[in-house]
């Protein structure tokens, strides 16, 4: 089967999108090339000053390839309680990511260092109009309600679990992105099916390993989550693929259609 291959500008030509992953500094350097070479666009989030400014580096060495996110993420908000540098930061960068809540590192109760992170990232997300990419395991109604008081550009739910807030997710305007562990847990299956396939993205949050693969990573592992959700949605996988290609490029902020 041929690839489909989505038109972001005059010059490029795209055959997937991975929506979300971290872009270390041993290995990327083969990856973004590997990218480029294959018409694959990686958007790409920090999880910490550090991180950022890698992304910010890669994509303006490999642009159309790599798309920066900037942020802290909830493991790392302890951590990097100073954060004067990240309005800056997201102005060189295409959006804000990996921000959000997660009760398993710290705690997200009011005055803690990642409720005073999140918010302060969404409110300079709404102030650029950028957007975000949000992390939510475990506090998936928190960070609804926090949501509701920021308006900022496009927001993802990346690798969302929780079935019963994805009618609140959807009905926002939300995107969902699935990882693949879509290809083994029933849990995502049963959520992917009830998602609106205009709001649905893919990702392989590298470098997460997936054990039930066989521990394999990496992008590559992209088109067969679109290949999944196309077997769950009973539609032909080429027009998957492309679909979801098109969000990832409307969610960036692009006007690619449908
Ligand atoms: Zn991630």
């Amino acid at each position: 089967m041929k690839c489909p291959e989505i038109p972001l500008c005059p010059r490029q030509r795209v055959r997937f999108v991975d929506s979300h992953l971290h872009l270390d500094a041993s290995d990327s350097p083969l990856a973004v090339a590997s990218a480029r070479a294959a018409g694959v666009v990686l958007l790409a989030c920090g999880v910490d000053r550090e991180t950022s400014e890698r992304v910010i580096s890669f994509a303006t060495g490999a642009p159309g390839t790599v798309e920066a996110f900037v942020g802290v993420h909830p493991s790392e908000a302890e951590k990097e309680r100073d954060l004067s540098w990240f309005p800056q930061s997201l102005e060189r960068a295409r959006g804000a990511g990996e921000v959000g809540l997660d009760p398993t590192y710290s705690s997200t109760g009011e005055g803690s260092a990642q409720l005073v992170a999140f918010t302060a990232q969404l409110g300079a997300a709404e102030r650029q109009g950028a957007p975000v990419q949000v992390h939510s395991r475990g506090a998936e109604s928190q960070v609804l309600d926090v949501l509701g008081s920021f308006r900022t550009g496009p927001l993802l739910m990346h690798w969302l679990e929780r079935e019963d807030v994805l009618p609140a997710v959807l009905q926002r305007g939300y995107y969902v992105s699935f990882s693949p562990a879509l290809l083994y847990s029933k849990k995502l299956q049963r959520l992917a099916r009830r998602c609106d396939p205009a709001l649905t993205l893919v990702e392989s949050d590298s470098p997460v390993s997936y054990g039930p693969l066989g521990g394999v990573h990496g992008p590559a592992l992209v088109p067969s989550v679109a290949f999944r959700l196309a077997e769950l949605w009973g539609l032909p996988p080429r027009e998957v693929l492309a679909q979801t290609a098109r969000n990832a490029l409307r969610f960036l902020g692009g006007d690619s259609k449908g």
